[in-house]
């Protein structure tokens, strides 16, 4: 299987050099060459490890077999995501299970991915004979960041430099960072906010003065974002073992279609499960809930991306997010593949800061995707109405998606689909907002956040995840703030260590 541009801008490569490189050089991301199949009868009954080795075989054909296994079985396990089933399915009522995707280290989904990508990463290289340093360059509204420290900390020949809007991430998540260790780890605030972030690192990434002179120090860049196809493949495993996991419980029949309820931001994860129903995944809609910077549901239900607006800062922050990276992977297919098309629109973008899409696009892409968002005050409602009713803890990310979710059925009066909702953090790593939809907003006064979070601990009896104990008595090991043009010459000297 080889790797090609969303441009048209660059040969095919292997996996090994797609994920190296992250991002295609000129502009553009890399896509599989072509869609392969695989039936759910194939890893019915499979572990999760055993999963991902099924899915990956498929992609990764310049890794051998033995590759496969060995990093799926290091990755995939109980002593890493605390549990057998890695990414437990609980069914809260009839007809809708929440897929819980943070029971890694850091307690957001993005371990699924994070955990794996540096092994990828390591045998990739090995495989390409590299013989030059990586400079992982990741930016983050607040979850990739830890989870990346911590997949990459202290993996020889990979710096990694976490980037991260200064004072627009939760204490949790700003302390998960700060207090990362590891040799070669960096963690800077930047004023500014997710996407001022995210358009300096692709900006880095095609600036050729800049990556020549970074050669001359014998370092190349590579991204931990989800533009690295190495990050899209390992979530498409939990979308088939979800999905094997129902009919094993005869909860569905073999075929039956389901909804897909993903909380989104980037466009990554619920890409993935775009992917998985293409491949062979029965589904019958995949749900795109936003919050109220719902760019995207604007997007599928006009055909119409327009930046013009303003960036809300909201209680579900790692959706705060204007520009969706993957959408360019997710038109290019849905398009039929039409590179032309995605240089028009993208230079439509970058020019003008929105884009359009013809009505027969627009159709094909509301066959399959629903798009609608949820309020901040929705999304606390959608909590306590859920502990109240079925004393089940949602964070402010996966209350979104169930909120989103009631309006899909009220819309399309289904009632007979059933319905798997990614659960991608832990309430506890939002806390504050967690416990203001419990107790109302008069109840915080006064209160820090690692109180708030035993007390949350204490009303609901679930216990805190061990990523986030103790983080406020841990040693702080990053404290650099930097301006968005000063990135530049803080990598240099990073380089240079
Ligand atoms: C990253 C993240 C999202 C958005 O996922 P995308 O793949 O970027 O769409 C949603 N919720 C949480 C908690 C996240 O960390």
């Amino acid at each position: 299987m080889l790797y090609q541009s969303t441009r048209g801008n660059n040969e095919r490569v292997s996996a090994a050099e797609a994920i190296k490189t992250g991002m295609v050089p000129k502009g553009g991301l890399f896509v599989p060459e072509k869609v392969p199949g695989l039936l759910v009868e194939e890893v019915l009954n499979l572990s999760y490890a055993q999963t991902a080795e099924k899915v990956f075989e498929l992609f990764l054909s310049d890794f051998t077999k033995e590759e496969i296994k060995e990093i799926t079985s290091k990755v995939y396990n109980k002593e890493i995501f605390g549990r057998d089933e890695v990414a437990p399915l609980v069914e809260i009522k009839n007809k809708l299970a929440i897929l819980e995707l943070w029971h890694g280290p850091t307690a957001a989904f993005k371990d699924m991915a994070l955990q794996m990508l540096p092994y990828l990463m390591k045998k990739s290289l090995e495989k390409l004979g590299y013989d030059k340093e990586l400079l992982i360059l990741a930016a983050t509204s607040g979850d990739t960041g830890k989870a990346a420290l911590e997949g990459f900390k202290d993996v020889e020949g990979i710096k990694i430099i976490c980037l991260y809007p200064h004072q627009r991430v939760s204490k949790v998540q700003e302390l998960q960072m700060t207090t990362t260790e590891g040799e070669n780890t960096y963690v800077i605030a930047v004023k500014g906010n997710f996407d001022d972030c995210q358009s300096k690192v692709k900006k880095i990434f095609s600036d050729e003065e800049f990556k020549k002179e970074l050669l001359e120090l014998n370092t190349e860049l590579s991204s931990a974002n989800s533009i690295n196809w190495g990050r899209l493949l390992p979530q498409i495993v939990y979308y088939y073992r979800s999905y094997a996991e129902l009919v094993e419980r005869n909860e569905i029949s073999l075929g039956e279609k389901i909804n897909i309820v993903v909380p989104t931001g980037n466009f990554g994860n619920i890409l993935a499960a775009w992917y998985a129903g293409r491949m062979g995944v029965p589904i019958n809609k995949l749900i795109c809930a936003s919050n109220i910077n719902n760019i995207l549901t604007d997007f599928i239900n006009t055909g119409k991306y327009d930046t013009h607006r303003d960036f809300i800062e909201t209680n579900s922050p790692s959706m705060d997010i204007l520009v969706s990276s993957n959408l360019e992977r997710f038109i290019y297919e849905i398009t039929g593949r039409d590179d032309k098309f995605i240089n028009e629109i993208m230079t439509s973008l970058q020019e003008t800061g929105s884009f359009q899409i013809g009505s027969r696009c627009l159709e094909k892409i509301q066959s399959e995707l629903y798009g609608d968002y949820a309020t901040e005050e929705e999304t606390l409602l959608t909590i306590k109405k859920y502990f109240e009713e079925y004393k089940y803890l949602l964070d402010t990310h996966t209350a979104v998606g169930i909120k989103v979710y009631e309006k899909y059925l009220a819309h399309s009066k289904e009632n007979d689909v059933y319905a798997i909702v990614d659960a991608t953090a832990n309430p506890y790593k939002f806390n504050t907002s967690v416990y203001e939809a419990l107790k109302g907003r008069e109840a915080l006064a006064g209160k820090e956040e690692f109180g708030i979070l035993n007390e949350l601990s204490e009303i609901s009896q679930m216990p805190v995840h061990p990523g986030l104990e103790n983080l406020d008595k841990k040693e702080i090991k990053h404290n650099r703030t930097a301006e968005i043009n000063e990135l530049e010459d803080i990598i240099r000297e990073i380089i240079k260590k």
